[in-house]
């Protein structure tokens, strides 16, 4: 089960100086490149690493001379020694500053994320910066909380990435949902009725054949020819466009559903996904496949967390190929599964399903019987008593590894720039 706590998403916009100059704004950050440097270099030559509190009475001083503000100051510091710490740790060389970019904290940037408008400090001006992006893209981040702004000048823009904090406390289930994935559909169970949602996937699939189609007409030609190279390149990101809008428009139905009715949602564990593209030989549905279960798993954790859903993951092994009442491997004639052993016949589609919710049952619930109304478990419960079985923990150090994997929402520590 995913972890109640704090996660954070960020809000990766270009952004254009509409009060200040830009020119001044860029000087702020030069002066603040050069800065960093210098306090690199000075960290550099010393023969121990010293405290956060000796940095601070040896570059503090020289750093608000520059005339950069106390906080940015700080932070000018923290970065410097952070960065010769871990390059001593790893005997690499010194670390030089190519990019011009700046962390803010909170005391040195306001935003008013209804106006896109953004306005900071890093020396003794202030700037106003137009946010530049869709308008129901930034809609996402009202009302959040933010945490730090990392202001980068590349390729001759100005970015901003926004980090805002978002508190997940899951509600307490009163049963599961379980989802089971494939191109054409996706198959939800929540132990007593089926619905199939349609899926894009096909969709996007087609698009990629005919950009492979095109590959192959022109198997020398497509790599250099900038008219095929265009339309290999358009019909790619039609392709994923189309995946990605799907998944979150779905991901944000399941999850309201599933809110509605005090439901978990349970998804396969997809972390075995990449070996059996490999066994599959890399084809363009496998491919297409493995993009499109990360997107739709990345958006209902996404979603999960902004409705408060508690989400679980099972492991995926035999879902759809074994019998969910007795466990034995299914025969499948036509669109039914068969088991020949006890004489469960079902849409071989809906397999899936019923086996990942079973799963969830018996991970969470307890032992295979209990009620599917078992409590939410919790962090306190979690930890307090020796009555879970190893099975259990196991599985729990898995799902960790999962979300880890998952790219959004990050946690902060990982959100750094390359310096
Ligand atoms: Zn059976």
């Amino acid at each position: 089960m995913m972890p109640k706590g704090t996660y954070y998403k960020a809000l990766k916009a270009r952004v254009e100086v509409v009060d200040g100059s830009i020119n001044d704004l860029l000087w702020d950050l030069a002066v603040h490149k050069y800065a960093l440097q210098r306090a690199i270099d000075a960290l550099w030559e010393l023969d121990r690493i010293p405290k956060k509190s000796q940095v601070h009475q040896m570059l503090y001083p020289m750093l608000r001379s520059y005339g950069f503000r106390a906080h940015v100051a700080r932070n000018i510091y923290t970065t410097a020694l952070a960065l010769v710490k871990s390059a001593k740790e790893n005997n690499g060389s010194k670390p030089t500053i190519r990019r011009m970019s700046a962390r803010l904290d909170y005391q040195d940037a306001r935003i008013d994320i209804n106006n896109h408008i953004m306005k900071m400090i890093l020396r003794d001006r202030w700037y106003t910066l137009k946010l530049v992006h869709r308008r129901e893209y930034i809609k996402r981040f009202k009302g959040l909380k933010w945490k730090e702004i990392h202001l980068k000048y590349c390729n001759g823009a100005l970015y901003v990435s926004i980090v805002f904090e978002v508190r997940y406390t899951p509600y307490t289930l009163r049963g599961d949902l379980a989802l089971d994935t494939n191109l054409r559909h996706v198959v939800a169970y929540d132990g007593s009725s089926v619905r199939r949602y349609r899926t894009r996937f096909t969709d996007a699939l087609s698009k990629k054949a005919r950009a492979e189609e095109l590959q192959k007409k022109y198997p020398k030609r497509w790599r250099y020819n900038n008219r095929i190279l265009d339309r290999i390149r358009v019909l790619h990101r039609r392709a994923r466009n189309i995946v990605t809008d799907w998944c979150r428009k779905f991901a944000k139905e399941i999850a309201i559903k599933a809110k509605g009715y005090g439901y978990a949602i349970v998804l396969e564990n997809l972390e075995h996904l990449r070996e059996n593209v490999v066994k599959n030989g890399g084809s363009v549905v496998w491919k297409l496949s493995l993009f499109a279960y990360r997107k739709l798993q990345e958006a209902i954790v996404a979603k999960t967390i902004e409705y408060n859903v508690p989400i679980l993951f099972v492991d995926p092994g035999n879902t759809s190929s074994i019998c969910p009442r007795c466990g034995v491997k299914l025969t499948h004639t036509h669109r039914l599964a068969v088991c020949r052993n006890c004489g469960y016949v079902a849409d071989r589609d809906t397999v899936g399903a019923v086996n990942i919710w079973l799963r969830a049952l018996y991970a969470y619930a307890g032992e295979p019987g209990s009620s599917p109304s078992a409590p939410a478990m919790n962090d306190e419960t979690r930890g307090s008593g020796g009555t879970r079985d190893e099975g259990m923990k196991k599985g729990n150090q898995k799902y960790s590894k999962v979300i880890k994997s998952i790219n959004q929402p990050k946690p902060c520590r990982t959100h750094n720039y390359n310096y």
